[in-house]
């Protein structure tokens, strides 16, 4: 099995050697990851520029290694097009050092990233641990080897993908493993205003929200110290209100004609 492993951290976070080192137990691993942090860039790629790419040596021996000037998904269709010449097996992005729950995986780098794996036709595992610092990224990589094995030896008529996060425990105190779906609910952006001696300036603040009391949520899951697995898919279509979009669609092209 070839794993291509990639993160939104960048290519030397922590993260991503630790889960680097778990991997190379049970696979062949190429890393392609960007040079700097991403995080919150998404599904963002590089159209406007050129791409460079720097063969780099990997904190994990014999690790084939490239570090891009460009974002998480930059990195996988570059790997995945034209940087790794054998077969890749699966797509792993991650570990990254904070959550990526509910509405927040439409921002993440690292589901972006992950994305684009799937997108190529691959099994795609996004991998996160519910804190910034966490003491605990090992026992997110030995989960992500255990699932890449399973996604690996279990022939799966279809590619999935996989969206992880763990609660920043230690084994002990991690209560079970849920799958579970997107809650609806993220971390809300809020606004936070202030004046540097010259011009107000804006931050944009991550405020955890935890409207989304729902027990299957993948929120819950990791608010009652579980492992929270989603499935996710890419097919944004919304299957309600067939009724709503009649009424505003109907007539759109005449009046539209008639504006
Ligand atoms: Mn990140």
């Amino acid at each position: 099995m070839k794993i291509l492993v990639t993160n939104d951290d960048g290519i030397f976070a922590r993260g991503l050697w630790i889960l680097v080192k778990e991997l190379t137990r049970i696979a062949q691993v190429v890393v392609v990851a960007p040079d700097r942090e991403q995080s919150a860039i998404g599904t963002a790629v590089t159209l406007h520029q050129p791409l460079r790419v720097q063969k780099v040596r990997p904190e994990v021996p014999e690790v084939e290694t490239y570090s891009v000037e460009g974002t998480p998904a930059d990195s996988v269709i570059l790997a995945l097009g034209t940087l790794v010449k054998s077969k890749i097996d699966m797509v792993i992005s991650g570990i990254n050092q904070g959550p990526n729950l509910g509405y927040d995986v439409l921002i993440s780098g690292t589901v972006g990233a992950a994305l684009q794996g799937y997108l190529r036709g691959l099994s795609a595992l996004a991998i996160s641990v519910d804190a910034v610092d966490s003491p605990h990224l090992d026992n997110a990589a030995k989960l992500a080897t255990l699932l890449a094995k399973k996604v690996n030896s279990n022939n799966l008529s279809t590619n999935i993908f996989l969206n992880v996060n763990l609660p920043n425990l230690p084994l002990a105190k991690i209560r079970g493993i849920k799958v579970t779906r997107l809650a609806s609910a993220g971390y809300a952006g809020t606004v936070e205003e202030g004046y540097d001696g010259r011009r107000k300036y804006y931050w944009l603040v991550h405020q955890k929200a935890n409207k989304d009391a729902d027990k299957k949520t993948d929120i819950w899951a990791i608010a009652q110290d579980n492992i929270s697995i989603t499935p996710l898919r890419t097919n944004l279509l919304s299957k309600s209100s067939s009724i709503i979009m009649n009424s505003l669609c109907s007539d759109l092209l005449r009046e539209l004609q008639e504006y």
